[in-house]
């Protein structure tokens, strides 16, 4: 080897690094100690990988004196000051060392920096976040880290003292005769950090964050015997008994990285037809990549004690949230991973996990309902994507559905909202929109307010999609206010007549002396439109606005029309417009069209339109047109 490969060659982190790791140095963050969390959870996760390439490649673990049984040594030196951090596992290449110790992979990672707050807030929002490796660098001014990749003769050194980069070089001789098999991390530790030298301090920090870890966790001072610091075994395999609540947060917490505590935990084994052990967390909150395209779940599976994957997909899509352990004792171990996908028992494990998820979450909303609702803030935009794609438990999902509706600040089931159902009422009414604000004030809500009629109010974008699926719920469909001709004289006509009696002592807000501009009217209010509405309509659902739009019985309801716009998939139905035919305004129009001009007329018209678009949130259809009409009638009203 010439001396030329043996000169380290520098290279910078990446942004997202260096951004983070600033964060990191200079946040005031006191839990300091879950570094040591982060780096033994490392350790473990390369001897879990270790383990799972020796099922199909012996060798790689075969030679005892290369490396021997898995296990995690801690080497604090007090004299030097330095604290290592010891694995035989699966390693990484000069090449893996650039890309995980250099970069962050995760999509979404810039997005969640730029949107951090400023200090120290953003301290707090990082273990959302999970900072992994690099949280070394909060008690380490210098790190090194030493490695051999698996079966590899080469040993590399990645150095770097966290500011903009790093150094990767090949090991010497010395240094690589230390790592028989993969890697050691060294931590030349700050002043404000020489604890970690200590060893009552590490072993109380192991024991109060890795008991659980699987390997053994050892303790090596100078020339003593190393000790063992954990039980090493397996938290899901323990009965629920023997666990206690802070074991469970560690774990959960060693498993995602993340520092919230869990909302719900499940853990329990199955027999029977096949027999696994299971421990599943659903975080307090929502992960930054919730949304991510890939829809990726966090699942890790076991095969008998042994790491297989985190890609076995064990719970589907909607519930990519929950995170935790699957144990089987049946799947075969050599499986590929690329099997795992199809093999019928991980999909009866699959299904089984559904089931008891959703069944333990209805347990929850009805024996802590509060609880159940924080889950459900958190992540019921994910649950629903549920009632769209999973056809055979929709009927689960909509019953653990909550929802804002016009009825007050209470969240309502389905079953809470059909149990007050007005007198003749048969239907359940929804609008869906943007904004909860939006929505309140929407025209389209003005007689369901008026007879007191509840209406469920949906702001997800997933919320277009699972209510174009025409479902109901008890008998009773659900219908959107905002599309198709909806006409509620017939509910709750008690109501009715007290609000009409209401108004009128009021003093009649629209001026309404019982008559109503005609059908004449609306008629020629098509015509002058013409393309631009697919039709003109006297409304049954307006009170206090004039106008407004619906979405025709057919197709898309208008918000779905509009994501689907912006996507350039619109269907491109035109909307219906709907008068208030009672409406002070409307009448007054009516009477001017009786006698004005033609050319008049059309401008009224389409500022009437124009207005609606407004109303639903939209910019009307030809803006400059829209100034045009405008302008000559406040010009007109000026005396112009
Ligand atoms: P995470 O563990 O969530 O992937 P980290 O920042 O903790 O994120 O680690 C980044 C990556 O660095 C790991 O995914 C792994 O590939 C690699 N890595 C870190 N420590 C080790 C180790 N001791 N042995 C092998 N690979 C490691
Ligand atoms: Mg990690």
């Amino acid at each position: 080897m010439t001396d030329d490969a043996n000169k380290p060659t520098p290279q910078p982190f990446q942004t997202e690094v260096a951004r983070l790791l600033h964060l990191m140095v200079h946040a005031v963050y006191t839990d300091k100690e879950i570094f040591l969390r982060e780096l033994i959870s490392n350790a473990s996760d390369a001897c879990d990988k270790l383990r799972y390439e020796a099922i199909a490649n012996p060798d790689l673990i075969a030679d005892a004196s290369a490396g021997g049984e898995f296990a995690v040594t801690l080497h604090p030196d007090a004299d030097g000051g330095w604290l290592e951090i010891i694995d035989n596992g699966i390693g990484m290449s000069s090449q893996e060392m650039a890309e995980n110790l250099g970069t962050i992979a995760r999509s979404g990672t810039k997005a969640f920096l730029d949107n951090l707050p400023e200090q120290p807030d953003g301290a707090n929002l990082i273990g959302q976040f999970g900072v992994g490796f690099y949280s070394a660098f909060m008690v380490a001014d210098h790190i090194e880290v030493i490695s051999r990749k698996a079966g590899s003769d080469e040993v590399n050194v990645w150095i770097s003292d966290g500011a903009s980069g790093f150094t990767l070089a090949t090991a010497d001789e010395a240094e690589a005769s230390r790592v028989p098999r993969g890697t050691i991390v060294r931590l030349k530790l700050k002043d404000d950090a020489k604890v970690f030298v200590e060893p009552d301090h590490i072993e109380r920090v192991v024991r109060t964050y890795s008991d659980h870890i699987l390997f053994p966790v050892m303790l090596a001072v100078g020339n003593e015997e190393p000790r063992q610091l954990n039980r090493a075994s397996a938290l899901w395999q323990r009965s629920k008994s023997e666990v206690s609540a802070e074991d469970y947060t560690e774990a959960y917490r060693t498993m995602t990285g993340l520092f919230d505590e869990p909302a719900v935990t499940v853990h329990y084994k199955a027999e029977g037809r096949q027999s696994y052990a299971v421990l599943l967390f659903v975080p307090e909150q929502p992960p930054f990549d919730l949304f991510d395209a890939e829809r990726r779940g966090r699942i890790k599976l076991y095969v008998r004690r042994v790491y297989i994957t985190d890609d076995a997909e064990m719970l589907p899509g909607y519930l990519r949230f929950v995170r935790g352990v699957v144990d089987s004792e049946d799947v075969p171990l050599n499986i590929s991973r690329e099997m795992l996908q199809n093999n019928p028992m991980v999909a009866q494990i699959r299904s089984a996990l559904t089931k008891r998820m959703l069944g333990d979450f209805a347990k929850l909303a009805e024996k802590e309902p509060e609880t159940y609702l924080k889950i459900w803030n958190a992540f019921g935009s994910v649950l629903k994507e549920g009632i769209y794609e999973d056809t055979a438990r929709r009927e689960e999902l909509l019953k653990l559905a909550r929802f804002q509706t016009t009825a007050g600040d209470e969240h309502r089931s389905l079953a809470e909202y059909v149990a007050d159902l007005k007198e003749n009422q048969t239907e359940i009414y929804y609008l869906a929109g943007q904004d909860l604000a939006r929505l309140q004030a929407s025209p389209q809500l003005e007689s369901a307010k008026a007879k007191g009629i509840e209406v469920l109010l949906l702001t997800d974008p997933i919320d277009h999609y699972w209510t174009t699926l025409g479902l109901d719920f008890d008998g009773k469909p659900l219908k959107s206010l905002s599309q198709g001709d909806v006409d509620l004289s017939s509910v709750n006509p008690a109501e009715n007549a007290e609000n009409v009696e209401a108004e009128k002592s009021e003093g009649a807000k629209n001026e309404d002396d019982g008559t109503a501009a005609g059908d004449g009217f609306i008629t020629m209010l098509k015509e002058t439109l013409g393309e631009k509405v697919s039709d003109v309509r006297a409304s049954k659902r307006l009170v206090d606005s004039a106008v407004c739009l619906v979405a025709p019985g057919m197709g898309p309801d208008l918000g779905l029309e509009k994501i689907l716009s912006q996507r350039q998939q619109a269907i491109g139905l035109k909307p219906v417009l709907e008068v208030n035919t009672r409406h002070a305004l409307v009448k007054a129009i009516a009477a001017e069209a009786a006698k004005s001009d033609a050319a008049d007329f059309s401008d009224l018209a389409g500022l009437l339109l124009d207005q609606a678009f407004v109303l639903d949130g939209q910019t009307p259809e030809d803006p400059a047109a829209f100034a045009t009409r405008m302008n000559k009638v406040m010009l007109q009203r000026l005396g112009g």
